[in-house]
Order: structure tokens, then C-alpha cells, then sequence
């Protein structure tokens, strides 16, 4: 792959002797969007965590611009903002201190940038950290990973807690950075979270990848659940050659992405006692059914 900027190779972490993760690669290229999906312990947080060196792996390589990434390399972690799925802030500061804290690890004041995302994210910076509900000390994590226009962007569950409406501020801000070339890792359980933003999706289950592809190709397939009931089931089943995740006698679910006018045409010519179609979510359809 071609300017790759981050490469992560065959990462396994075990907590003790339970499993974190068991084999993580990818790479991601500059400029890119990557969403990296998966159900509530699947890996994500480890994958990131281990990534970014603040547990250690069991065995595995990560490469960030190049060169095998070491935590004690400070050059490098300062092109990146890491937003944590769960902030963990000092309580006794107030934000205005808490953002000046963190510049100092920087060297510099970014005060423009700092501004607007206040303005952005309606933070007040005189309320102390103690005193912020969730949902806004997750605004404070925001503007602490992106104070400093890094060129990467690790975010783990990023809209969790935060109300609707800034959800929708963090995805402009997102899109922004989009343009402006950051390369982006965006953790979700949710995969419509992330359609609209990323480039690129790899789904995680039990610690390993089971799908990788570009957001198109997975988009283009629009796939429901299809329960048929009927006495000529085994003649269907063989007709619509589609996965079947549930059958009893006379009665069968399958996986179905044929279109309506096919599927209708195909189903005519059978005595057909119940016909049920549902909505599918991609994730729970590459999540569940396919490995
Ligand atoms: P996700 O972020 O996708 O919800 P996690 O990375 O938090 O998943 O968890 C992956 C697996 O590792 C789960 O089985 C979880 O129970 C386990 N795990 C996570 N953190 C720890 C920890 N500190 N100690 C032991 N096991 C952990
Ligand atoms: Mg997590």
C-alpha cells in the first residue's frame, strides 16, 4: 500500500491468561478514515490501547510514519490525539487549567484552535472537571486530541455520551479534518456511526479482524433477513442459493440480498404460507454470519 502511515502487524494481547486481542493487522494509508467496528469486547479499546503503548502487547509490531513505534517516543506521539473511550481527567482543575496542562507537554499554546473548539464544543472553561457530567468531559477529551492539529487521530467510541447535537458538531469537525488530510482510526460499535465518514471498515469479533473493505463495497449491498414459510422449502432453498441462518420443517431465514423485483419473480411460482423480510445491520450481518 502506498503511504501508509500506520501499520499495525499480527498484535495479540493477553490480559493475564484472558484474551484482549488475538491477531489485529492492518494498515491504514494518509488521509485515510478507518472505522474500526465491532460489538462491546471485541477488542477495540485493547487494539488501540496496545497501539498506542499504554498497555503492553503480548507480541506484535505497530509502525507509525515508518518506523516501529516505541511510547517513549515523544516526536511521535506528538503528531498524535488519542481520544479514550472513557476520560479519566483530574478532577480538581478546571478546564481552563486542564488545557493549559496539556499545552505544557506541547511547549506551546495553540490558542486559536483552542478558541474555536470551545466555541464548537460550548465548553465553558471555568467549570471544574469534577463538576462536568459525562458527556462533557468527553468534550474536554475532544478538544484535548485535537488541540495540537495532529496528523493522526485515534478515537475510541467518540460519541458515546455526548447528546445528538454534538454529535453532529464532532462530525463536522471530523470532516474538516478529513480535508485536511488527518488520518483518522474512528472505534464504533455502530457501523452507520462511521458510513458517512470513513473510507475504509474493518469489523473486529473476539479479538480478530474478520472483515476489512472499502465503506463502498460495503454500502452497495443493501441485505435483509428473508423468512419463508412453505411446503416447497427445499426447492426455495435451492432457488434463491442464498445462506440460510435458521430453518425448521417447513420453514427457513436466510441472508437475503436479491433485489425485490428478482426475489418477487423467483417466489411466484411457489405456494408460500408466510413471507416475513426485516432490515439487517451490516454489522450484525458481518459480525454474526460471516468469517
Ligand atoms: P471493546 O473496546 O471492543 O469493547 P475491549 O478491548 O475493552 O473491547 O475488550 C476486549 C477483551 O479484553 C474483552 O474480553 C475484555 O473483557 C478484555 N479486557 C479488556 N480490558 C481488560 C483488563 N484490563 N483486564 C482483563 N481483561 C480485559
Ligand atoms: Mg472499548
Amino acid at each position: 500500500m502506498d503511504n501508509c502511515i500506520i501499520e499495525i502487524k499480527h498484535l495479540k494481547k493477553n490480559y493475564g491468561s484472558s484474551l484482549g486481542i488475538e491477531d489485529v493487522s492492518f494498515k491504514i494509508n494518509k488521509g485515510e478514515i478507518y472505522g474500526f467496528i465491532g460489538p462491546n469486547g471485541s477488542g477495540k479499546s485493547t487494539t488501540i490501547r496496545t497501539i498506542l503503548g499504554l498497555i503492553n502487547k503480548t507480541s506484535g509490531n505497530v509502525y507509525i510514519k515508518g518506523k516501529e513505534f516505541n511510547k517513549d517516543d515523544i516526536e511521535t506521539k506528538k503528531v498524535i490525539g488519542y481520544l479514550p473511550s472513557e476520560i479519566n481527567l483530574y478532577d480538581d482543575m478546571t478546564i481552563k487549567e486542564m488545557f493549559d496542562y496539556h499545552e505544557l507537554f506541547y511547549g506551546k499554546h495553540f490558542n486559536k484552535r483552542r478558541e474555536e473548539l470551545v466555541k464548537l464544543l460550548k465548553i465553558d472553561e471555568s467549570k471544574k472537571i469534577e463538576d462536568l457530567s459525562l458527556g462533557n468531559q468527553k468534550k474536554v477529551g475532544i478538544v484535548l486530541c485535537l488541540i495540537h492539529e495532529p496528523e493522526i487521530l485515534i478515537l475510541d467510541e467518540p460519541t458515546s455520551g455526548l447528546d445528538p447535537i454534538m454529535q453532529n458538531v464532532l462530525h463536522e469537525i471530523l470532516l474538516k479534518e478529513k480535508e485536511k488530510g488527518t488520518t483518522i482510526i474512528y472505534s464504533s460499535h455502530i457501523l452507520n456511526e462511521v458510513s458517512s465518514l470513513c473510507d475504509r471498515v474493518g469489523f473486529i469479533k473476539e479479538g480478530i479482524i474478520i472483515k476489512e473493505d472499502l465503506i463502498d463495497n460495503i454500502m452497495k449491498d443493501s441485505y435483509t433477513y428473508l423468512s419463508i414459510s412453505s411446503k416447497d422449502i427445499k426447492q426455495i432453498k435451492k432457488d434463491l442459493g442464498l445462506k440460510v441462518i435458521r430453518e425448521s420443517k417447513d420453514e427457513a431465514t436466510f441472508i437475503n440480498n436479491i433485489d425485490s423485483n428478482t426475489l418477487i419473480k423467483k417466489l411466484a411460482k411457489y405456494n408460500i404460507d408466510r413471507l416475513l423480510i426485516q432490515e439487517i445491520s451490516l454489522e450484525d450481518l458481518f459480525i454474526n454470519y460471516y468469517k
